[in-house]
């Protein structure tokens, strides 16, 4: 394995730029997700890095060779599709083999590889399988056992769960973080999905409009966002404009005063988590805020409710409450109508 040196990348399609000044590192055995919208760009980084796309400017190293200009097959790159692009003609064997023929990998090593990965991925006892003839789930395996035969020194995924459907995603995922883990596997991930990247990641790279947003664990990101795109891409979030009348002081919409740290006098915005938002008939100790108010509407979502709640000011928030049904009270702890207390704490406001 090696790292993944990427610098000043850049790609433009004609007047199209796709990718702007994209410069990130990656360690030795390191997952990294791109993540980001529809046309963000991260496809198109994920695909200079494996080689089927020439930079218009910038440079690729993985491990100390410079990769930018080197062909597909002599980068080392183990390349895992949306639509697994199997060959239908071969079997699951033929298809691992492919790649090692291609890298001049003699027979008999050959041999052992396939074995080797093929058990890997649990799918030694559907060797001699067409691609036809496999699950979703199962194809998208082959096709992993089939970038990891190679050896390579950099694991690159291109949504690789798309086509799985919501169990088989989550399965998938597992084995491919408990691989990568196993491996030490250099790997880049794309995908859209904000739950994949978080629950899959060492480090994210959140792009938008082909630039990086902000890189960092996934718990720096959910916890603290760099801008307003990166908050409202990951998670959902209230937003309170308003402005600072304090050093520990915000006042948001209908004058309505919050407590709330990492303060400036160029604060124009609050960020606040559904879920980080305490509903209670009385205010709780403890949090620097207790905002009074009552229950507009509540969406049933089994294990949780939606919210919303208006304060005395005339504040709203949405809450995300957990569903605690108290027997002979029906099935929602909370009801339109009902009088209610939003306690949270100072340092769960973002400010921006
Ligand atoms: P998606 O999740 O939809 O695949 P993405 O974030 O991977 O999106 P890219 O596919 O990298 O985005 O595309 C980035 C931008 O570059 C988009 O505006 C896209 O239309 C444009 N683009 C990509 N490939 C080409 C191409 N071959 N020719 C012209 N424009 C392109």
């Amino acid at each position: 394995m090696a790292h993944i040196s990427i610098r000043n990348l850049k790609k433009q399609f004609g007047q199209t730029v796709a990718v702007s000044d994209f410069s990130l590192d990656i360690a030795d055995g390191e997952l990294v997700t791109f993540l980001g919208p529809s046309g963000c760009g991260k496809t198109t980084t994920l695909r200079m890095v494996a080689g089927f796309i020439a930079p218009t400017a910038g440079s690729i190293h993985i491990g100390d060779t410079d990769v930018t200009r080197l062909p597909v097959h002599k980068r080392e790159t183990g390349m895992v599709f949306q639509r697994y692009a199997l060959f239908p003609h071969m079997t699951v064997e033929q298809n691992v083999a492919f790649g090692l023929e291609m890298h001049k990998v003699d027979r008999r090593e050959r041999q052992t590889r396939i074995q080797e990965v093929l058990s890997l991925v649990r799918m030694s006892h559907l060797a001699q399988r067409y691609p036809r003839e496999l699950s979703g789930g199962q194809q998208q395996r082959v096709a992993i056992a089939r970038a990891l035969a190679i050896r390579p020194r950099a694991f690159l995924l291109d949504e690789p769960l798309s086509n799985l459907d919501a169990k088989l995603r989550l399965e998938v995922r597992e084995e491919i973080r408990t691989l990568q883990q196993e491996l030490g596997l250099s790997t880049i991930f794309v995908t859209h999905d904000q739950e994949e990247a978080l629950a899959i990641s060492d480090r994210m790279a959140v792009m938008f409009d082909g630039k990086v947003q902000q890189v960092g664990t996934p718990e720096e990101l959910y916890e603290r966002p760099a801008n307003l795109f990166v908050a409202s891409f990951l998670g959902r979030m209230n937003f309170l404009p308003g402005s600072h009348a304090g050093s520990t002081e915000f006042i948001a919409a209908s004058s309505t005063s919050i407590k709330a740290d990492g303060l400036t006098a160029s604060t124009r915005q609050l960020g606040l988590r559904p879920e980080r938002i305490r509903l209670s008939p009385t205010p709780q100790a403890g949090f620097a805020n207790q905002l009074a108010g009552a229950i507009d509407n509540v969406s049933y979502l089994g294990d949780q409710l939606d919210i919303r709640f208006r304060a005395a000011s005339g504040l709203q928030l949405i809450i995300q409450a957990p569903n605690l049904p108290e027997p002979g009270n029906g099935f929602r702890c909370w009801q339109p109508g009902m009088a209610a207390v939003a306690n949270f704490h100072a340092h769960d406001c973002i400010a921006f």
